[in-house]
């Protein structure tokens, strides 16, 4: 049986690999674009979107990533079902295998993993996530103005939505479970000189609390093991992030965390006709606009690899 030859291959359907999408299909390539296990990407795990430009009263996450791929569709995407589980960029074509069966070879691949936020994998944490439970203070943190929360971690995510969210909410307790934080020097100093943020040191979250929305946090010292409850309307998980690139490993350049390296600028990775967009090689940013933004640009540099590749094989 011969083995399918795409010319531009999206890994991904978050705001980067549907981005890709749209801009590959209108330059008249029709894209290959594999969904992945969370069709949709982190967006999907969203309520409401209010900081994605072009929504004025704002937009459902799901909402959101059905209208993308109604647009990436509409221009000639090929939107399949299916988890890319390996890759072999030793040569050209690019393989790449889908669902630990299908082969298939691609000129050029467009990596739109994006990445997953660490939880604690505690039940009540998975039940109220989307009602009070966020990974994201940037996302969520406006529904909890005026209200309390909890921020769990202690590196320069939670440090940074602790601040963060310090402007919003009336008060943040943050809970550390050493007795130091991993967070850089200024960002600690920030948290710490902010009126309304309480440390709770050698402290861990042991139940989020509530039916229907969170109303408390139970919380355990790990020194004393005495356990009280804070009564909260908001749990913000900020333990880190994990990208999704495990695949990738043996191919491409990452930094020690995973993230993909990049040719600053570009899309462009170690791998001639490989290209990283979106929370896959972006650890600072990891909002919806700049992974669209570097979707479009994996998607213009794929098309300029393209056209080159082309013109050298006419003159070989
Ligand atoms: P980190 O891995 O640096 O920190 C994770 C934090 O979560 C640690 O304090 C860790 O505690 C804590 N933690 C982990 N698991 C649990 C758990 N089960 N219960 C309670 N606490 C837990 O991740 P970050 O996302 O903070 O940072 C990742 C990288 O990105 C870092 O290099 C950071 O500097 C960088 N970054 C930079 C930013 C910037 O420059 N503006 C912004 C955000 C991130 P412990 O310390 O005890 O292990």
């Amino acid at each position: 049986m011969s083995i399918e030859r795409i010319k531009v291959l999206i890994i991904g359907s978050g705001p980067a690999g549907y981005t890709a999408a749209v801009y590959v299909a209108r330059a008249g390539i029709e894209p290959v674009l594999y969904q992945g296990d969370q069709p949709g990407g982190q967006l999907t795990i969203t309520n409401d979107v209010e900081n994605y430009p072009g929504y004025p009263d704002g937009v459902m996450g799901p909402q959101m990533m059905m209208d993308f791929q109604k647009q990436a569709k509409r221009f000639g995407t090929k939107i399949r079902s299916g988890v890319i589980t390996s890759v072999d960029f030793s040569g050209w074509p690019h393989k790449v295998t889908v669902d630990e069966k299908t082969e298939v070879e691609a000129e050029a691949v467009i990596i739109s993993t994006g990445a997953s936020a660490k939880w604690l994998g505690i039940e009540s944490e998975q039940r109220l996530n989307g009602k009070g439970v966020s990974a994201c203070a940037v996302c969520d943190g406006f529904f909890f103005r005026g209200q309390d929360v909890v921020v769990v971690g202690a590196g320069d995510t939670a440090a940074e939505e602790a601040s963060y969210l310090s402007k919003i909410v009336n008060k943040v307790y943050m809970l550390v479970r050493r007795d130091e934080m991993r967070a850089s020097n200024i960002m600690q100093q920030r948290v710490k000189k902010a009126p309304n943020i309480e440390i709770l040191w050698n402290t861990e979250p042991k139940e989020v609390l509530g039916d229907e929305e969170v109303n408390g946090v139970k919380v355990v010292n790990n020194q004393t093991e005495e356990e009280h409850v804070l009564k909260v309307q908001g749990f913000f998980v900020a333990i880190g992030h994990q990208p999704n690139t495990a695949i990738f490993k043996e191919w491409l350049d990452m930094d020690e965390q995973g993230y993909i390296k990049t040719i600053p600028g570009t899309s462009k990775t170690n791998i001639p006709g490989v290209f990283a967009t979106g929370d896959a090689q972006d650890k600072i940013y990891r909002q919806a606009v700049t992974a669209a933004g570097s979707g479009c640009m994996g998607a213009l540099d794929s098309e300029k690899w393209i056209a080159e590749k082309e013109i050298e094989l006419q003159e070989a």
